[in-house]
């Protein structure tokens, strides 16, 4: 058994349940510009170019499409079975990498990209010619040699042993499996139904073997969902005994996202019983080994996310904590995210415009932010605090020359109610979160928000896009 979690009461859940970034990205995503395109992408890499560091990137590629819609999805992807679609894409990526490739090659710059995620969408909706295609794009650019993680987000419903054994042969070493519950009612709620059978077979010691990690991807507060069903999926979680998991609460916006208007406000559990399962699974997961790792994630001990956060490496971006020095991020596909240096930007949404840049030769950019000084070690510190439940101050005194009391007077003072109610202590030389403050990270981080302090608010990121 491992150790008694504090729990934060429901008095205190419900005190700070309001909508609000969670500072994956500084600022976030919704207050990127629309100004931003090609000329200032060109700008940031040749900034990077220039830096004279050869820093390691996390080469990211979002894939378009996926065969049904999940009624709970909030990434972003067109729902065809098309393989016509497909190979459109896989030609305009093409195009893509070789733009990237004429850029920093004729500079003499070969990027160090040590991490590479195939997410969507559903990239496993790839047929094995379809993968090699998109494989021998990346080499042109990608030095697999040097990558350190190369992953796939793999849906179980359309894949076979066979194909997980495909993906070894091509080199991949981490698995991340689109899990969220087993309950079949809950599963028919989502329209994602997936027997836990068709994770066991691809799931077999045989198979395993041949991959460095499984991750699971699981959420709770979904649709006929029940404290006693969740924890009844959970049991089968740490049967399955992946190597990392992701437990997320459902995000519901169907204001933003359409399908899931499909999803019936009746059929959702309360926020305390959300809160419950919450619960129950960070204790059921710490009774099995698992760490917990910052707000969302879990791993093995000895896996690479648990390993390095030890090592102090840990990072977060949107697309989940990573494990290593990949700071700068590289993401292709449509709304594919990339942070380069003090800039972000985002990748169009619209395949059609999408295609329409990439045919003048254009970077598709559709929205940045370029961070200033200031926002940078605001950045800085909510990572630290997303990461590592703690900010030491002379760490970021040293970093950016800044008497950290001083500098941030008005933060720490915002931090008042946040004690009072045990959220946080702050020390003569570090603040750190509590036991039960790890429920609340992005309140602490939200009394360093700068610009939400000025009145810029929280918008989401679909709120401010307009598609
Ligand atoms: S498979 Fe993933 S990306 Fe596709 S609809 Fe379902 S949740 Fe969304």
């Amino acid at each position: 058994m491992g150790e008694k979690v504090k729990f934060p009461s429901m008095e205190l859940i419900k005190k700070y349940d309001k909508r609000g970034s969670f500072y994956t990205d500084y600022p976030a995503l919704g207050l990127w510009e629309q100004g931003f395109s090609d000329k200032q992408y060109r700008e940031a890499l040749n900034e990077l170019v220039e830096s004279g560091e050869n820093l390691p990137i996390f080469f990211y590629l979002h894939f378009p499409y996926c065969p049904k819609q999940c009624f709970y999805c909030m990434c972003f992807s067109e729902i065809t079975a098309s393989h016509e679609k497909i190979n459109e894409f896989l030609d305009n990526l093409g195009k893509e990498i070789d733009m990237l490739k004429d850029f920093f090659y004729k500079k003499g710059y070969k990027p160090l990209f040590k991490k590479v995620h195939l997410g969507g969408g559903s990239p496993s909706m790839m047929n094995e010619e379809e993968f090699k295609i998109m494989q021998n794009h990346l080499k042109k650019i990608i030095d697999f040699d040097k990558v350190e993680e190369y992953a796939i987000e793999v849906d179980p419903r359309h894949t076979s042993p066979e194909k997980m054994i495909f993906y070894h042969k091509m080199g991949i070493d981490r698995i991340s499996l689109g899990v969220q519950e087993f309950d079949l009612e809950v599963q028919k709620a989502i329209n994602r139904v997936q027997p836990v059978e068709t994770i066991e077979k691809i799931m077999t010691p045989e198979i395993r073997k041949y991959f460095k990690s499984f991750n699971f991807d699981i959420i709770y507060g979904l649709p006929r969902q029940t404290r006693e069903s969740f924890r009844k999926t959970m049991e089968n979680v740490i049967r399955l005994s992946p190597d990392r998991l992701g437990v997320c609460i459902l995000g519901w916006r169907p204001d933003i996202f359409k399908h899931q208007k499909l999803i019936y406000q009746e059929e959702l559990p309360s926020l305390e019983e959300s809160n419950l399962m919450n619960f129950d699974a960070v204790q059921m997961l710490t009774d099995a080994g698992y760490e917990r790792i910052g707000i969302d994630h879990f791993a093995k001990p000895t896996e690479n996310l648990a390993v390095t956060k030890k090592q102090g490496k840990l990072h977060r971006s949107a697309m989940g904590y990573n494990p290593g020095d990949y700071i700068e991020m590289v993401g292709l596909g449509h709304s594919g995210m990339n942070r380069i240096l003090n800039y972000y930007f985002q990748r169009e949404y619209s395949l059609e415009k999408y295609y329409a840049a990439l045919n003048e030769g254009k970077f598709p950019i559709f929205r940045g932010y370029k961070l200033s000084k200031d926002q940078e070690i605001r950045r800085d510190i909510m990572e630290k605090i997303i990461c590592y439940d703690k900010v030491d101050f002379k760490e970021i005194e040293e970093k950016y020359g800044v008497n950290f009391k001083e500098y941030f007077k008005i933060d720490l003072g915002a931090l008042k109610e946040l004690i009072e109610d045990g959220i946080v202590k702050v020390y003569e030389n570090h603040l750190e979160i509590t036991p039960i403050g790890t429920f609340f990270h992005r309140h602490v981080c939200a009394a360093f928000d700068e610009l939400l302090r000025r009145g810029s608010g929280y918008k989401h990121a679909r709120d401010t896009a307009d598609l």
